[in-house]
């Protein structure tokens, strides 16, 4: 499938294909996006892929370059930013080159603001290869690193040239990772497209095994849903929040478990917390609360917030969430499968209830 980001001049495609990761070669060939091309990678996903990518490239004659960084959160920081623009420069890129991204969010986030300030700015392409990238990260443009103080707390708006998916090398993928990034698929079927949501229950064990097809339909439908999310409101204002379910209690569950509780586990807890709290609020109808709970169940992700985690600290959490505004938390709250609210009209004692 092919799906286009409308941003006026800004906009791009996203190619979801079993099997592109071969032929990306081709792909940029054809679109003449840039003539030499830094591959910026993490090590694991270099070992893993890195060969098939290079021989790629390689067979339609571009030039290009492997650079990697030792992977993990700890190294998406400003340290990693400047070895890779050094690495750059090293290799003489200029800013008729181009950088793709190669691997999961952590991956796409450094390479697009690499590519968005070296040399002023180069052309850029990604290639995701976790569930999360290539449903959530790899389309909206957003980039940045992680400083002591925060998490993407440096960073900038950039839009690539392209985005191409290969469900095939989510094969590889370890099985948390896995269900974090159905967590999030899940998302987009609760906040905008109940029809989804049932192909998503219905399909459930094609897509644990990563049937080709259920999985390029999947993908495809989440990267539209963000994609259309992102035309209608490139830079955060309230349409972009609702790609928020899930996550204010969600990010106070990942903080409370000192990170423990990786991100989409804990976006799952998240929204099945919203939509009881929807449900106790008189917002969302009981039928579909749980329906949403039992589908998250069902695919093995979490539904309820661990016996000992601390409650306190979970609320400590939840008020130095972005999202606060005015000293009030705002959530995204389901109204019905396929529609939300945001409401900041939430007492203490329906947080509590939810946190159970
Ligand atoms: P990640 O990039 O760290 O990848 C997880 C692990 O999987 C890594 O060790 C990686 O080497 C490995 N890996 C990647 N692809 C693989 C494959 N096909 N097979 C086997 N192993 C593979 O983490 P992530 O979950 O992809 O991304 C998380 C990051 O994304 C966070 O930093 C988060 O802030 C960011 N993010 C950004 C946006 C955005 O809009 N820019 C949105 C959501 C999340
Ligand atoms: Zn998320």
């Amino acid at each position: 499938s092919e799906i286009t980001v409308g941003l006026g001049a800004r906009s791009y495609p996203i190619i979801i294909r079993s099997g592109i990761l071969e032929n990306i070669g081709a792909e940029l060939k054809k679109r003449k996006i840039a003539k030499r091309y830094a591959v910026i990678s993490d090590d694991r996903v270099a070992q893993l892929f890195g060969k098939t990518l290079m021989d790629s490239l390689d067979r339609e004659g571009l030039d290009s370059e492997l650079i990697t960084f030792a992977h993990g959160e700890a190294n998406k920081n400003l340290a990693t930013v400047g070895a890779l623009a050094s690495a750059l420069a090293s290799k003489g890129f200029d800013r008729k080159d181009g950088i793709i991204g190669f691997g999961g969010g952590v991956a796409g986030d450094i390479a697009g603001f690499v590519a968005s300030s070296y040399m002023r700015g180069v052309e850029f392409v990604q290639v995701p290869t976790t569930l999360l990238a290539q449903v959530d990260s790899s389309v909206g443009g957003k980039t940045g690193v992680d400083i002591p103080e925060g998490k993407n707390l440096v960073g900038a708006f950039y839009q690539p040239k392209g985005v191409f998916i290969d469900s095939l090398v989510l094969k590889t993928l370890p099985e948390q990772e896995l269900l974090g990034g159905l967590a999030e698929v899940i998302k987009y079927g609760v906040i905008r497209d109940r029809e989804f949501f049932d192909f998503l229950v219905h399909n459930r064990e094609r897509i644990l095994q990563l049937d080709p097809a259920v999985m390029e339909k999947t993908i495809a439908t989440c990267c539209l849903i963000k994609a259309d999310v992102v035309a209608e409101d490139e830079r955060e204002g309230d349409v972009r929040r609702i790609l928020n379910y899930g996550h204010t209690i969600g990010h106070a569950v990942e903080g409370a478990s000192n990170y423990t509780i990786i991100h989409g586990l804990a976006v799952s807890i998240g929204m099945a917390a919203a939509a009881r709290l929807a449900c106790l609020k008189g917002v969302l109808p009981e039928g579909d609360r749980d329906r949403i709970v039992r589908a998250l169940d069902d695919y093995g992700l979490p539904t309820s917030v661990p016996a000992e985690l601390d409650r306190s600290l979970i609320k400590k959490y939840l008020l130095t969430d972005k999202k606060v505004v005015g000293g009030k938390v705002h959530y995204v709250l389901p109204t019905a499968i396929g529609d939300t609210v945001i409401s900041a009209d939430v007492t203490e004692q329906q947080i509590d209830i939810v946190l159970g």
